[in-house]
């Protein structure tokens, strides 16, 4: 296989040799320097022999490398590689052990004393000063999370080799005392992605020019996995294999450092750890100060080269899903940015060409300078580690007083995904059978509620454990972030609209998947058991009218949609019912037998689909709902149509958004659905769809096609965009009544009066004296007129330029819901929405704002209505905004009363407007309900009914 490989390259490499010139020069030319050059055993083959070129001169294949450790597993005793994944595409990942033989002998021996130095609560003093002794160092050095960021992996594969084939003295010894843990390349498919557009660009002559499509390569291009997740945002949230499998070996082994290699500009030069502020304060202040000391001993290395490079600058460390997650277990996390020099090597404006192998030769040092330091201090490093340990468990430390409490829920499929992914990072969690009584609990909207009785049947979740600073960075509600960084944030947001963000400023588990969660002051400890996922039944009799499965739970979508793939006929209940003495929420999934006559197997079908997605389902006897109950035959009971599902693609889209719609699609329902790319529209059919999801971007659609698509909704299609789409739509009159923000200051006034229609058609206060009055009112209120003040247009316009500089930082504000909505099943009254600069939209005429930005609270000692820019806030009421994360006042007050999601009925059909991206990093799972509403309920919820002869 390998020899086939191997064939086929140098075949399809030298097919030009007949019809090309000869290039004036070679970039193998380039950098003379050896990479590996110590003194070798023969009998390991040395890695040129797995490439089709000499190591370091070219990017290697993902099958190379692994053609690589298959074969000197056979040949060395020094190394053990564990297979911890495969990814999407079947690719594996690999994790090489690589030690002296005693060590490999040992893994299992040497992994169960990490384990006890772990562990505080089992573990003494003197048992920890002894394991500290014996244990030997480890470090675990992962290179090209982002595929097309390659050098790192080629670094490692030239590692491996150095470290098993060396017979120097000093690498023996560092084998005997180290456990060094080579995870070569993290993302294969993104990888085997960008190797194939090397392949496809290449030619004749050397490329030195970094803005050529060999250097950029193509949309989706090679950083992300198969479906376009940045690997490197999933630490925490783990929605892809190749973290999941990564993340458990490596919780396993808890290793002193983590090395992470990656690529940056190619014009730039190299950087290393440090980070800069903001730094996430649930960091250890150990670990801070040791990646001073390596970071020292690396710039000497890179000194000794006359290799230019930086420390911090725009590194920073605020979010917890970057490869540093580890930092909150205890681990140094070490960050390699190396200039990115594709394959021939960049021309520089100082006039040097700076090839591929010098890259990979920086990385290679830098990892070597890494492992000498870590020899140097593992001791220490073990101390402090065990330190930390004690601390973290400590009645004394800042953990120690505060329990993460989640609402007990319907949505059990959402709650037990939350319990998946804190268990996999050893967090420890329990339930309660009877209530809990608090003085006082943090609630996620920011308000302290006093004596506040926790549910039975809550999740609880004590910060005081091994893993309490992980534990708290991840469910805090809110990260602290420096005054000093907030006034250099916002300086340069007002200076030049610059930030010093690298990422989201919010990122807590429980608002992410939008599941009500409360922070108790005190350390729960009794009357606990551990959290296990409540049970599930498959209740399918033939005596029943109809089966039905729970509108909260999120996997009621799932249940829908693969039904409707099999062709049965399903129906939803659009308001919350009782039938047979089954509790059934706002928008539960019912299959009538009535419904589907003809249909064989019906019940070993229906059963199936609950079986397959873990739901639990019941029988119905009778269709009778009690009193204002809905029942079976009345307009409650909505028929569902099957949707038939697009999602354009390509250029001008965003890969992530379109790669998580993708992956939702596949991940929550399973079902079929087509990836277009946009230009068919003008061309293609899209009669075959009645669904299509444009995912956010700057697409280019033609005026043409553009007409295709609103005649295409007009005839019952559901057209649904997000973010940057949603801002193209919006300003497009021909596609509905929603408006961008910008565009309606003229008319603020008429915006204000929708506003306060849709507030005061909530209000549950009435006189019935003053309405049965015979005698005309001259008293009557009127929303409008009670304002203080209203804005002209200039100072709406003034305001909002002002106000756009200062948009949140990917941050979680909150939203209220339409519970009348049927886009809204599935999802409570209060919703944290993550906001960053999205288009801020306008609901007016035709157009529906089920979801809205601000938390209405009541507040009796607010006696006047209250503006802000267009909307005002009523009296007796203020609004919320921030949840969490970097919302300047400013922001809040633009986007205040702004809808987040619209639905607007067009012609026969319908489009409907996500102002964010709902799907973020597969995690968002509050907005991603929202979203699956959307798609699958769509078509048959808001467009008219189609009768097929
Ligand atoms: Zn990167």
């Amino acid at each position: 296989m390998h020899k086939t490989i191997i064939f086929f390259l140098v075949m399809s490499m030298n097919i030009h040799s007949n019809t090309l010139l000869d290039a004036t020069s070679l970039s193998k030319d380039l950098y003379p320097q050896t990479i590996l050059n110590g003194n070798y055993e023969d009998n390991i083959d040395n890695p040129s022999q797995f490439l089709d070129f000499n190591y370091g001169d070219r990017v290697a294949s993902p099958e190379q490398i692994t053609d690589a450790l298959n074969k000197w597993s056979k040949q060395s005793n020094k190394l053990k590689v564990v297979e911890y994944a495969k990814t999407h595409e079947g690719r594996p990942l690999h994790a090489v052990f690589i030690s002296s033989p005693e060590n490999l002998n040992n893994l299992d021996k040497i992994k169960n004393k990490i384990s006890e130095l772990s562990d505080a609560r089992n573990t003494s003093d003197r048992e920890a000063t002894q394991i500290i002794e014996t244990l030997p160092a480890v470090a675990w050095m992962a290179y090209s999370i982002h595929g097309n960021e390659t050098s790192g992996g080629d670094a490692a594969l030239g590692l491996i080799y150095h470290l098993i084939a060396n017979q120097d003295k000093h690498i023996l010894n560092m084998l005997d005392e180290m456990i060094i843990i080579i995870d070569p390349l993290m993302n294969p498919d993104g990888r085997a992605r960008f190797a194939k557009n090397l392949e496809q660009y290449r030619g004749t002559a050397p490329n030195y020019d970094d803005q050529s499509l060999l250097h950029t390569g193509d949309w989706p291009y090679g950083r992300t996995n198969h479906y376009y997740f940045d690997l490197n945002r999933d630490w925490l949230y783990l929605t892809q294999p190749e973290t999941q499998g990564r993340v458990a070996l490596i919780n396993q082994w808890r290793p002193q450092i983590l090395v992470d290699g990656h690529e940056m500009g190619p014009q730039d030069t190299f950087m290393t750890g440090p980070p800069r502020e903001p730094i996430n304060k649930n960091i250890d202040k150990d670990l801070i100060k040791w990646g001073n000391v390596f970071a020292q001993d690396q710039a000497s290395a890179f000194d000794e080269n006359n290799w230019r490079f930086y420390t911090g600058e725009w590194h920073e460390d605020l979010y917890p899903g970057y490869s540093f997650y580890v930092q909150f277990r205890g681990t140094l996390g070490i960050l390699y940015e190396q200039s990115r020099m594709a394959e021939d090597g960049v021309k520089r404006p100082e006039g040097t060409i700076q090839s591929y192998k010098e890259s990979v030769h920086h990385q290679f040092v830098s990892t070597l300078a890494n492992l000498e330091t870590l020899l140097d201090n593992s001791k220490s490093i073990y101390q402090d580690y065990w330190d930390g340990r004690k601390y973290n468990i400590s009645k004394d430390s800042i953990y120690a007083d505060t329990s993460f409490v989640v609402l007990p829920t319907n949505n059990k499929g959402r709650l037990n995904t939350l319990a998946t992914k804190l268990k996999a990072q050893d967090i420890e969690i329990y339930q309660n059978d009877k209530p809990i009584n608090s003085s006082n609990v943090l609630r996620q909207n920011g308000d302290i509620e006093k004596d506040f009785v926790i549910p039975a049947g809550s999740m609880i979740i004590p910060n005081r454990q091994p893993e309490a600073p992980l534990i708290s960075a991840i469910l805090e509600f809110d990260a602290d972030i420096n005054e000093s960084v907030l006034i250099k944030e916002r300086q340069k947001r007002l200076r030049n609209g610059s930030s010093i963000m690298y990422d989201t400023t919010a990122f807590n588990f429980t608002m992410m998947y939008g599941l009500p969660a409360i922070t108790v002051p005190v350390n729960i400890s009794s009357n606990l058991k551990p959290w296990a996922p409540s049970s599930v039944t498959y209740d399918v009799t033939e005596d029943a009218v109809m089966w039905a499965v729970d509108g909260d739970d999120d996997r009621s979508v799932a249940f829908a949609a693969r039904l409707m793939e099999q062709d049965v006929q399903v129906r939803v209940i659009d308001k919350q019912s009782i039938l047979s003495n089954h509790n059934l929420s706002r928008g539960s999934i019912t299959v009538i037998k009535m419904d589907n006559p003809q249909y064989k197997d019906l019940l070993t079908v229906v059963r199936k689909a609950a079986e397959d997605l873990g739901i639990s389902i019941v029988s119905i006897e009778s269709g009778f709902g009690a009193e204002d109950l809905p029942d079976w035959g009345g307009r409650h009971f909505r028929l569902l149509n099957k949707p038939q599902i697009a999602i354009l693609s390509h250029e001008g889209f965003n890969s992530y958004d379109v790669g998580t719609s993708w992956w939702s699609l596949d991940h929550h329902l399973g079902i079929r659905h087509s990836q277009l790319n946009s230009a068919l529209i003008s061309y293609g059919d899209l009669r075959r769809y009645n669904t299509i999801i444009l995912p956010s971007g700057t697409p280019d659609i033609n005026n043409y096609s553009k007409e295709i698509l609103i005649n295409w909704v007009k005839q019952g299609g559901t057209l649904i965009a997000n973010n940057r789409s949603t801002r193209l739509l919006a300003s497009d009159n021909e596609f509905g009544d929603v408006k961008l923000l910008q565009q309606t200051f003229e008319d603020a006034k008429s915006y204000n009066i929708d506003l306060m229609r849709e507030i005061y058609s909530l209000d549950n206060n009435l006189n019935k004296n003053d309405v049965n009055s015979n005698r005309v009112n001259f008293e009557i209120n009127y929303p409008w007129e009670s304002s203080d003040k209203t804005y002209t247009k200039d100072q709406l316009e003034m305001r909002d330029k002002w106000q756009s500089l200062l948009m949140p930082s990917g941050s979680m504000v909150s939203a209220r819901s339409d519970q009348q909505h049927w886009l809204t099943f599935g999802t409570e009254d209060l919703i944290p929405i993550l906001y960053a600069n999205n288009p801020i939209l306008m609901t007016g005429g035709n157009s529906e704002a089920p979801i809205r930005i601000g938390e209405l609270i009541q507040n009796d000692e607010a006696a006047e209505s209250r503006m802000i820019n267009w909307s005002q806030v009523p009296k007796g009421y203020d609004l919320n905004v921030r949840m969490s994360g970097l919302v300047w006042p400013e922001a809040s007050q633009r986007i205040a009363n702004s809808a987040y999601l619209t639905r607007e009925k067009i012609g026969k059909g319908q489009i409907i407007l996500f102002s964010g991206e709902p799907n973020f990093r597969g995690s968002a799972r509050g907005t991603n309900r929202l979203w699956l509403n959307a798609v699958i309920y769509g078509s048959g919820l808001g467009t008219n009914t189609l009768v097929t002869q």
